[in-house]
């Protein structure tokens, strides 16, 4: 099944390295080391986990004998943010995982507490002793990330990991534009919204049901490839089983031919959309009937093995 899955790669920051465009999320992954490999093989040769995720000695499993082809992303907590605290983690993950060098280090979350130029004088520190490849943050807002940026002297950041998806598009009211200005790969989390429900609730209209039925192409599929779609970003969708890991990996190798048919598709404000359900929902309304017959049938497709080969003609 893997054999017909092409991975495509995207350029990592301005490091003139390119680094597959669909990873390997782990947090709360439980699938063991098996699955991961499945991906690996498939062309998913990045991996993200963290320090605080427990799973680093699991990814050191599911990397022996392919060190040197997979992308190894961790991060540091923003509890140990000071530059003595910053480089015991550091240590710490490389014992956990196995290795003489973490490809990205990322800060995974802003600590407004610790001066960032502290915090980016200890990822550089790792960078010259050989420790870190490339530096990179997480969950940081446009102006932290311009400090942050301004904190480095010699080694850039050169990605952003922060919430991205059909259903949370905050990141497109210029923390996205602020990344593609500046050469920073924007690495999306949480992008099938950490249970795909989430985002066919968002789409009442059934859009995405309508383009997975034209391209045979899967939900899960959709929703990555449309945050692939974007300039300068990539995804780490998590997935426990064999299954859906290579499904999510055949969301690379094709794109939809009309991304911005997807428009419609809006985050649902929960008030808002109780709202208007209410208006709508006069006895036999259309909008409420269709919206609910396409959820109906999104779920049900979900959960239906043959549309998750993830081949199919497709849109791009
Ligand atoms: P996600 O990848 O959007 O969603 C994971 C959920 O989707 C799991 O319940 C998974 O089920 C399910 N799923 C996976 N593939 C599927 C498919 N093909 N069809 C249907 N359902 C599917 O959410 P996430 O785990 O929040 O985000 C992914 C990764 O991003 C994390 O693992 C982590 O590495 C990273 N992350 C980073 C931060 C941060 O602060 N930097 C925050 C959150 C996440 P199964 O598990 O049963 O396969």
């Amino acid at each position: 099944m893997t054999e017909d899955i092409s991975m495509m790669r995207k350029p990592l920051g301005r490091t003139g390295l390119k680094i597959a465009e669909v990873g390997l999320g782990t947090w709360n992954y439980h699938g063991g080391p098996a699955p991961l490999r499945r991906g690996f093989e498939a062309g998913a040769l990045f991996v993200d986990t963290a320090e605080s995720y427990g799973s680093e000695e699991m990814v050191r499993d599911a990397i022996v004998g392919m060190r040197d082809s997979v992308f190894l992303a961790t991060k540091v907590s923003a509890q140990n943010l000071r530059h003595e605290d910053l480089l015991r983690s550091a240590d710490e993950s490389l014992r956990r995982l196995g290795v003489s060098h973490i490809d990205l280090y990322q800060v995974h979350h802003p600590n407004p507490e610790i001066p960032i130029e502290e915090t980016m004088g200890a990822m550089e520190q790792l960078v010259d002793a050989g420790k870190v490849r490339y530096i990179g943050v997480s969950n940081f807002g446009m102006e932290q990330l311009d400090a942050a940026c301004r904190a480095t002297r010699k080694h850039p950041i050169v990605s952003n990991q922060v919430r991205y998806n059909l259903a949370d598009r905050t990141i497109e009211d210029g923390l996205l534009q602020y990344c593609q200005a500046n050469g920073i790969t924007v690495i999306a989390y949480s992008p099938l919204a950490r249970e795909l429900s989430r985002i066919i609730d968002c789409d009442p209209s059934g859009i995405i049901l309508r383009i997975s039925q034209e391209t045979g192409r899967t939900i899960a599929q959709i929703a990555i490839n449309w945050c692939l779609c974007k300039e300068g970003v990539v995804t780490i969708p998590k997935g426990n089983s064999v299954e859906h890991i290579l499904e999510n990996c055949a969301a690379s190798g094709w794109r939809l031919s009309d991304e911005a048919g997807l428009a419609p598709v809006r985050p649902a404000d929960r008030r808002h959309r109780r709202r208007r359900d209410r208006h709508r929902a006069v006895p036999g309304g259309p909008a409420v009937t269709v919206g609910r017959a396409f959820r109906r049938e999104g779920r049900r497709r979900l959960h239906d093995p043959g549309r998750r080969a993830g081949r199919g003609r497709g849109r791009g």
